[in-house]
């Protein structure tokens, strides 16, 4: 057993199908899709590598991308993917602490590699066309997949890595075939849907949550090689299902041609990987007919909490936890909370990553001694067990001895007359420790600093309201849609 044979248990009932089918009208069968990673598979094997030994990949999306990853799942080789916006001295980091024995990149960081390491190197740029696919192409079309348990390591995924060294999360055969199941499952995914897929290749997101499931079912995969709005909505008639982060759902509903029809035959809208907006949420609904399902997770874990596929989905609440998994909040004292009462979010369930890569004390630290994991998110459940995320442990402000809960100034906020949306964080005070101070994306220019917060005193207690509130046009944020609060501390701290 390995994944890759977990996701693809009937070979003949899928053969003919179309796995994949890129925007320039490229189709990959499921058979296509078995012969390509055979052959990939045996040329990692023919480079002297051993179930275990990890390979890096810093590529474009394209499906030979893809098709490399399940080549390592085949080969019980671990996948490491690299964002592709990494330079130097993080990809110096990255391949002297996880040690590949092979990196593939793009042809034109085939020299800078050779500058930072020894290690053997195939290229693969956005087309698919490179040294790995030319090699490939001379390799037999069947492989003998490598047996692995559910314990083996599969991928190592890098967390972001806002404070600190970057933490290799180990994922194991297990954690992504429990998952996968799971979601598969839950959102009823089925052979006849079709997933437009606008998501990085490179993160969980992308890489598991918009693929497994539906290898799983045998369905079909729109690629695009990036998220564009205007190409989304040109191919969404022909999908059943979309995947995204929250900008790609805000984007869209800034283009006039989103309407009931153009998402006739969604199934479903799924939304995740950063807060999404009620504001979005609400449009979201008003505009298209369709509630879009907001979902929670992580790299280190796969998806925890997802709002129903059958049932009420809640706006501004991330759902129930998904079936399997165990989710608790805990307060200071290491206690449940009540409901309403935000604390610390702990998970357990056969989708929790094995630890970090070669630091075992900072794992140690991440569980608790009854082996339940800290995820660092902040959550409180509503009165039917439904979660809501507060935001960040460590983005919590401790304010002259109080607790603010970033989450709630920005809905309170947001929800004042011309604000679009508000980041809030602590920054350094010499009396209260940490100010509250907002940073917000208002539609009227005209509006005043002192009046928000004077509207804000009215809503909620003195102590939470913003000492400042900084205007600015657009958000910082990554890749994934996660605003990043780092940078403005940066930015507008002393
Ligand atoms: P990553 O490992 O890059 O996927 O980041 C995981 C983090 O993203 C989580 O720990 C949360 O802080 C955040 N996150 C993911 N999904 C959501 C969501 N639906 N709402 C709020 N935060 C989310």
């Amino acid at each position: 057993m390995n994944a890759y044979s977990f996701f693809n248990p009937e070979p003949a009932a899928t053969a003919e199908r179309i796995f994949i089918e890129t925007e320039t009208g490229l189709r990959y069968r499921y058979a296509d899709m078995r012969e390509e990673t055979a052959r990939i598979a045996n040329l990692l094997r023919s480079l002297g590598l051993q179930p275990g030994d990890r390979v890096a990949a810093q590529v474009d999306k394209s499906p030979q991308a893809l098709f490399l990853y399940l080549a390592c799942l085949r080969a019980g080789l671990c996948y490491l993917p690299l964002n592709t916006a990494y330079q130097r001295d993080e990809l110096a980091y990255f391949i002297g602490d996880a040690e590949p024995g092979l990196i593939v990149c793009a042809p034109e960081r085939e020299a800078l590699y050779a500058q930072i390491c020894h290690t053997q190197c195939l290229s693969l740029n956005a087309e698919g066309r490179g040294s790995l696919s030319d090699r490939a192409a001379e390799q037999p079309d069947r492989f003998d997949d490598a047996q692995m348990g559910l314990d083996d390591l599969a991928v190592i995924l890098y967390t972001s890595g806002t404070t600190g060294r970057s933490k290799g999360a180990m994922l194991t055969h297990g954690n992504l075939t429990s998952n996968a199941d799971t979601l598969r499952r839950y959102w009823e995914i089925e052979a006849d849907d079709v997933l437009l897929h606008a998501l990085p290749l490179f993160h969980i997101h992308g890489l598991f949550v918009a693929i497994h499931p539906l290898i799983l079912a045998g369905a079909r995969i729109f690629f695009q090689s990036k998220f564009d709005a205007s190409a989304v909505l040109r191919r969404l008639p022909d999908a059943t299902l979309l995947m995204g982060v929250p900008t790609f759902y805000a984007r869209l509903l800034q283009e006039p041609t989103l309407t009931r029809e153009a998402v006739e035959h969604i199934r479903l809208f799924v939304s995740g990987s950063a807060p999404l907006l009620r504001e979005t949420f609400d449009a979201w609904t008003q505009r298209t007919g369709h509630t879009i399902l907001e979902r929670y997770g992580m790299s280190e874990s796969g998806m925890i909490t997802s709002n129903p596929y059958r049932g009420e989905r809640r706006g501004g609440t991330v759902g129930l936890p998904l079936p399997g998994v165990s989710v608790r909040i805990m307060d200071v004292n290491g206690r449940p909370t009540g409901i309403g009462k935000p604390g610390a979010i702990e998970i357990k369930g056969p989708n929790v990553f094995a630890g970090y890569w070669r630091m075992p004390e900072k794992t140690q630290e991440e569980f608790t001694s009854d082996e339940w994991f800290k995820t660092g998110d902040m959550g409180q459940w509503d009165a039917d067990g439904y979660l809501s995320i507060v935001g960040r442990a460590k983005d919590l402000i401790i304010t002259g001895g109080y607790n603010v809960y970033p989450k709630e100034i920005e809905l309170a906020l947001d929800a004042l007359p011309g604000v679009v949306e508000s980041a809030v964080i602590g920054l350094p005070h010499s009396d209260l420790g940490e100010a509250v101070t907002a940073i917000a994306v208002v539609v009227d220019e005209r509006l005043q600093e002192a009046e928000l917060i004077a509207q804000l005193r009215q809503n909620i207690a003195a102590y939470k309201v913003p000492k400042r509130i900084h205007f600015v046009r657009e958000l910082p944020r990554n890749a994934m849609g996660k605003v990043q609060k780092n940078m403005l501390r940066k930015q507008y701290g002393i």
